[in-house]
């Protein structure tokens, strides 16, 4: 909800603020209630470890969180307040430090992940058991839950008419500012006994990832410059958001994802300048809402994805029989790595391996790809996105693969099959993206990049390209595993007409 005044103010003596994925102080909803409503405000950041254990060693995420809440921690100090960090189980470290400081109140920001909610419950029932209440905010969307239903009240499946209700009910009380740092006063230090400086990378058991090198900036610090340069070039966003190799998106997912950068800051500047007309702006804000819109299709159809496993949201495509055995884990192999063949799909796995980045309609072609062309579970390329994206976000990652694999609700027809060549054509046109990715392909001509299993023999020559040794034959010929999709699509089909 947007800023209410308590009736009573200054309800608790004491309360603890809980930072999960809001990794900032300004426009923060959970915080300014905690601020208003306790007269001590504690900070605590949980690394925790349920979600860190099975993670590989390095991962750009941790050390992203790492690096944003040595700026948190900062800004906090500079307030009079400070960061608690642990690294332990949250669901028992929460109750544990509420008891411990004498909390009357823990506030957090909602996370509607199903272990997140999971996870909350349980938190919220160790806090009851010990008389302390616990309340959570709207904070990382601008609708939530249920907030945004159709006129007989059943949620939205379909994007356009959610946008349409989405903009017609957004104004300045959902986009307005939480003024947190005008209560700040409230903010106690740790106590003593609880000061500790933010554990290192290898205290939390990771080791250093490539994130540094990247230039991918972190913190508050980080969001504001990448909103700063993509303000600029924002009434460009329409014309420039699909070519891999231009500067087109703002790269402000993993700020988004953290809360390094307010949804309702970002969306509010969107909104204002498509109302002046800036067609990059709307384009840009539609872009929020499919966020928004996946949040409350994973709010309201948990079933896309329980217990650690992701199903259709069409039941009927969960009949497909999808190419399994060996030969599969070969493709899957090859797809992971960025040698299927096809230079796009290629160079933007190598992509996503190298930065934890993928532009996105790089992210439609290869899952695309990996499900219509390689012939392989929709879930496989959904865990590997979610392994190595900075960016990651349940919602987002099992509405768009869904949407790839058209199981989804407001998804690709499933005959729409990309074609990795002429998207390639399309999109690349000049085989920029593909020579960042792949040097060993720069000398061939822009007509014969995008398939060089098509160029001449003297080209191929000329170019230094070997296929079968420098870069891979085509795992699959493309016109062959389309006949073979349409085929194995056929399942989910026929028993969607016979419900008709
Ligand atoms: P911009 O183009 O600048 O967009 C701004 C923001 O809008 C994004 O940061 C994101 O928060 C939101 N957004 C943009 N497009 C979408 C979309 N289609 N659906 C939902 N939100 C969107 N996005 C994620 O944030 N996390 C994911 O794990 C994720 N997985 C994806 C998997 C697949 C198969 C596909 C097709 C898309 C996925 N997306 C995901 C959506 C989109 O690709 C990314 O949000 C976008 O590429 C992030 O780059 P950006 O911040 O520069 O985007």
């Amino acid at each position: 909800m947007p800023p209410i005044l308590l009736a009573v103010d200054k309800t608790y003596p004491k309360g603890l603020m809980w930072f999960r994925r809001d990794l900032r102080v300004d426009d923060n909803a959970a915080l300014y209630h905690a601020l208003r409503s306790c007269r001590q405000v504690v900070c605590v950041f949980v690394f925790d470890s349920t979600i860190l254990d099975p993670l590989p060693r390095v991962d750009r995420r941790v050390e992203f969180i790492r690096e944003s809440l040595l700026e948190l921690d900062e800004e906090l100090r500079a307030l009079g307040g400070g960061l608690i960090v642990r690294h332990a189980a949250a669901a028992e470290e929460i109750p544990a430090l509420a008891r411990a400081l004498e909390v009357q109140a823990v506030f957090a920001n909602r996370d509607d992940e199903p272990e997140a909610l999971a996870r909350d419950a349980g938190v919220f029932g160790a806090l009851a058991n010990a008389g302390v209440s616990f309340h959570t905010h709207k904070d990382s969307t601008i609708f939530e839950r249920d907030e945004l239903m159709t006129k007989t009240g059943q949620p939205y499946t379909v994007f356009t008419p959610y946008k349409r209700a989405w903009l017609a009910k957004v104004d300045d009380f959902f986009l307005k500012s939480y003024p947190s740092r005008g209560h700040a006063d409230a903010l106690a230090p740790p106590p003593e006994g609880w000061r500790a400086p933010v554990p290192s990378l290898e205290a939390l058991g990771f080791a250093k990832s490539n994130l540094g090198t990247l230039e991918i900036p972190t913190g508050t610090r980080g969001a504001a410059i990448l909103f700063e340069d993509f303000f600029e070039r924002i009434d460009r966003y329409e014309a420039a958001r699909n070519y891999p190799a231009v500067r087109g998106p703002s790269y402000l997912g993993v700020h988004l994802r953290f809360g390094t950068v307010s949804i309702r800051q970002v969306a509010g500047v969107a909104r204002q300048l498509s109302l002046q007309g800036d067609a990059g702006a709307a384009t840009w804000l539609s872009e929020l809402i499919w966020r928004d819109f996946y949040f409350q299709i994973l709010a309201h159809f948990p079933h896309v994805h329980e217990k650690g496993e992701s199903k259709s949201f069409r039941p009927e495509y969960d009949r497909i029989q999808w190419h399994h055995g060996k030969h599969a884990d070969q493709l899957f192999e090859a797809w992971c790595q960025g040698r299927t063949g096809y230079p796009l799909v290629d160079a933007a796995m190598l992509q996503i391996n190298q930065s934890g980045y993928m532009h996105n309609r790089l992210r439609m072609v290869v899952a695309s790809f990996l499900c219509k062309d390689l012939g392989l579970d929709w879930r496989r390329g959904e865990a590997y996105f979610a392994l190595h994206l900075n960016d990651f976000e349940l919602a987002s990652n099992n509405g768009g693969w869904q949407w790839a694999s058209s199981s989804g609700c407001d998804a690709q027809p499933y005959f729409r099959i990309f074609n990795p060549v002429t998207q390639s054509e399309r999109f690349d046109p000049d085989g920029k993206f593909i020579r960042r990715y792949l040097p060993q392909l720069a000398g061939l001509s822009n007509g014969a990049i995008h398939a060089p299993w098509t160029a001449t023999p003297v080209e191929l020559e000329a170019a230094g390209v070997k296929l079968g040794e420098n870069y891979p034959v085509p795992v699959v010929d493309h016109a062959e595993a389309r006949e073979r999709t349409l085929q194995r699509y056929a399942v989910a089909r026929s028993k969607t007409l016979a419900k008709k």
